[in-house]
């Protein structure tokens, strides 16, 4: 134990960036504080532009080593962390909870083994990453997947170490190396991570995490001309930023972001499944930038859906998100919460009815809450409210159900709920979504492309489009043996 630990719940978690192998404090610190009580959890090093490039500098010196590392060692070492996530499960669930309030039992049962997961995935995809050669007039066509360089990967506070490594995988498996940003509210899981990649065997420089206030050190990491890949989960502003700051070295970017995404149920839907699938959307508080906060509903089958739906919420548990019966747990931040709030209360004013909730309960607890009454271009409708709040609005046909769900800036995901397989089809080709399920909420596989259409983001991460955006893709053409070209 040093002054640069903190502890929860008998974990230590180390407060200094992970810089070339090594452990480094900053000079300043910021404060560190669990959304379940308000609590201190310790201070933690605030980084500056001299810590962002110290890291993107050992990021590149360890580069060529790592770039060099054949597909099966990186594979094998990425197993090898896999490993120390699944033997630390119980201490990266009880952390995150601690840091961000999520369920602990999401964590230990979902989250955490689906973050060894991506470690496990990307490594095998590697192995199986091939693209066909070619022949072009007896000359041979190779494609191959270069690694790109040094990656810096900026993530938000909702799902910190399953969104982290989601990005960090696939970047480590492609041969790149990598800085992590984690954010300033969710920071701890990070740093965890990076001691396991170190007992894992991973080589000092080829995962850096630094932290701090992306206002600080943001631009130094993303305007590095060293950088050749920045990939960011987070909001619609930062990411106008970020693109602004790359831009002076054209870096590739990946940008995941939000969303305000809709839930149509139609008057053949399954209606209790449909209540379910809308229930669920006050997941992680509301914080979750695929939730389908958007509910239309048929006209004809408005009232005995919102009647259903009020007697389900009722039902939901808010508490101790470490309560193994806890449903809702807390916001993450005081100013999350009064944004929250904000939103809800212009909406009343502006003549939305609260079916349910409407206002804050205690601490860092918002109700769950469902508005009806609110007009398509209302700001309670075409903005990300990133807390317990659904709106419910009604349709007469597909063309209106269709019109409303597509009548936001944002197309991240669509739920569809029918029970007719040929209006699901016609349905779900035209609205604009990253991803659409119908009749299933959140599964999701890490072999399909993830991403949003318009402000919802730009590229496809997932599988194969993974190494697509990680890689430089190369065509290497060779001439057929005694080939002259004579012109
Ligand atoms: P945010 O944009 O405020 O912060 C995200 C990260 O960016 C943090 O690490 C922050 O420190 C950093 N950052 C802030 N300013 C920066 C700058 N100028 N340069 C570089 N980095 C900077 O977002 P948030 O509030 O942490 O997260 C919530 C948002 O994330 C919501 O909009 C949500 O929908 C979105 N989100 C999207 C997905 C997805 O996969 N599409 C997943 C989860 C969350």
């Amino acid at each position: 134990m040093t002054e640069h630990t903190l502890t929860v719940a008998g974990v230590a978690v180390d407060t200094r960036h992970w810089i070339g192998g090594e452990r480094v404090a900053s000079t300043d610190t910021f404060t560190d504080l669990s959304p379940i009580d308000g609590s201190v959890l310790g201070a933690i090093s605030r980084g500056t532009a001299m810590e962002a490039a110290a890291a993107v500098a050992a990021a590149k010196a360890a580069f060529p080593a790592w770039a060099g590392t054949s597909r099966a060692e990186r594979a094998r070492i990425l197993h090898a962390i896999a490993d120390g996530v699944e033997k630390r499960i119980e201490e990266l669930s009880i952390v995150e909870t601690t840091d961000n309030g999520a369920l602990l039992r999401s964590h230990r049962r979902g989250v955490m083994p689906r973050v060894a997961h991506n470690f496990r995935f990307f490594a095998d995809w590697l192995l199986k990453l091939e693209h066909e050669d070619f022949e072009t007039r007896g000359h041979s066509n190779h494609v191959s997947w270069d690694p790109a360089g040094p990656s810096v990967l900026i993530t938000p506070w909702n799902a910190p170490l399953m969104l982290a490594t989601w990005k960090v995988a696939p970047a480590l498996a492609a041969g790149n190396t990598v800085v992590l940003k984690p954010a300033e509210w969710s920071p701890l899981t990070a740093s965890l991570l990076a001691d396991i990649a170190a007992e894992a065997g991973l080589p000092a420089g080829v995962l850096n995490v630094v932290q701090g206030y992306g206002s600080e050190i943001g631009d130094a990491l993303t305007s590095h001309p060293d950088v050749r890949r920045i990939s960011f989960t987070g909001s619609v502003p930062t990411a106008k930023r970020i693109a602004a700051s790359a831009a002076a070295n054209l870096t590739p970017l990946s940008l995941e972001l939000g969303g305000k995404s809709p839930l149509l149920v139609f008057a053949d839907a399954d209606l209790d499944l449909a209540v379910d699938l809308a229930v669920e959307q006050y997941d992680n508080a509301g914080q979750v930038c695929l939730a389908a906060t958007r509910i239309l509903v048929e006209e004809s089958i408005a009232d005995e859906f919102t009647r259903r739906f009020a007697d389900r919420a009722a039902q939901l548990k808010q508490g101790d998100p470490r309560d193994e019966a806890t449903d809702i747990g807390p916001n993450i931040h005081l100013r999350q919460l009064e944004k929250i709030d904000g939103f809800v209360q212009r909406a009343l004013v502006a003549g939305a009815r609260a079916v349910i909730g409407g206002h804050h309960k205690n601490g860092q607890y918002y109700a769950p809450t469902l508005l009806t009454d609110v007009a398509q271009d209302s700001e309670i409708v075409q903005e990300e409210v990133f807390g317990p709040v659904l709106t419910l609005q009604t349709f007469r046909d597909e063309d209106e159900a269709i019109r409303l769900a597509n009548g936001t800036r944002f197309g991240l995901a669509a739920t569809v709920a029918t029970g007719d397989p040929e209006r699901a089809e016609r349905v779900t080709a035209q609205l604009v979504a990253g991803t659409v399920w119908v009749n299933c909420f959140f599964v999701r596989d890490l072999q399909a492309p993830f991403g949003g259409s318009r402000h919802s983001g730009v590229g496809r991460e997932g599988g194969t489009w993974s190494f697509d955006f990680y890689c430089d893709l190369k065509n290497t053409v060779t001439a057929p043996k005694g080939w002259k070209d004579h012109g």
